[in-house]
């Protein structure tokens, strides 16, 4: 059984963040999103919603789940009993930070290969920041983000 993990903040999802689930869906036997409960991050969702919005955006993918973790990653892909960590790199900005991050997760754990995989050319300016920002403004991102998230965006910003 090949399991990825594709950690991340997903604060909120995007439709970026669900091209690579997609992606990662056809790769292997399981992908399991798990949403970092994050620490000083200052997150707009909290834990519990972003895992939420994650679990019913996944629900149509068979082999895609939804969990939450904190801690150290690569205990958390231990503990799984996964082997790959999945990774979106959306332009070169991203690649200083992933490859930090890729090699440190190495160096702590060297049984676990980090797999970084490209979105779709339309989603690699999306982040969620941006979406966020966007929204509080109240613009329409209803092309960015999966229907959940959007209203969960426009009861939270009260927009
Ligand atoms: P983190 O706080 O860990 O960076 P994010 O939720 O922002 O968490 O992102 C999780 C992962 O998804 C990161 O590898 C990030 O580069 C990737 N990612 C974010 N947005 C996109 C996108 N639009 N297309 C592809 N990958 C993305």
């Amino acid at each position: 059984m090949r399991i990825a993990i594709y950690p991340g903040s997903f604060d909120p999802l995007t439709n970026g963040h669900l091209d690579v689930v997609q992606r990662a869906a056809k790769l292997f036997d399981r992908v399991v999103v798990a949403v970092a409960k994050n620490e000083g991050k200052h997150p707009l969702f909290t834990a519990a919603e972003r895992m939420r919005m994650v679990t019913e955006a996944v629900a149509g993918l068979p082999n895609v789940e939804a969990d939450a973790f904190d801690g150290l990653l690569v205990e958390y892909v231990a503990a799984k009993k996964a082997r790959a960590v999945v990774r979106g790199l959306r332009a070169v900005s991203d690649f200083e930070f992933e490859f930090q991050l890729a090699l440190m997760n190495r160096k702590l754990d060297e049984n676990i290969e980090t797999i970084f995989m490209m979105p779709k050319d339309t989603y690699t300016f999306l982040s969620s920041r941006i979406v966020k920002e966007i929204a509080r403004l109240g613009g329409d991102v209803s092309q960015f983000v999966p229907p959940n998230v959007q209203r969960a965006l426009k009861k939270k910003l009260k927009v």
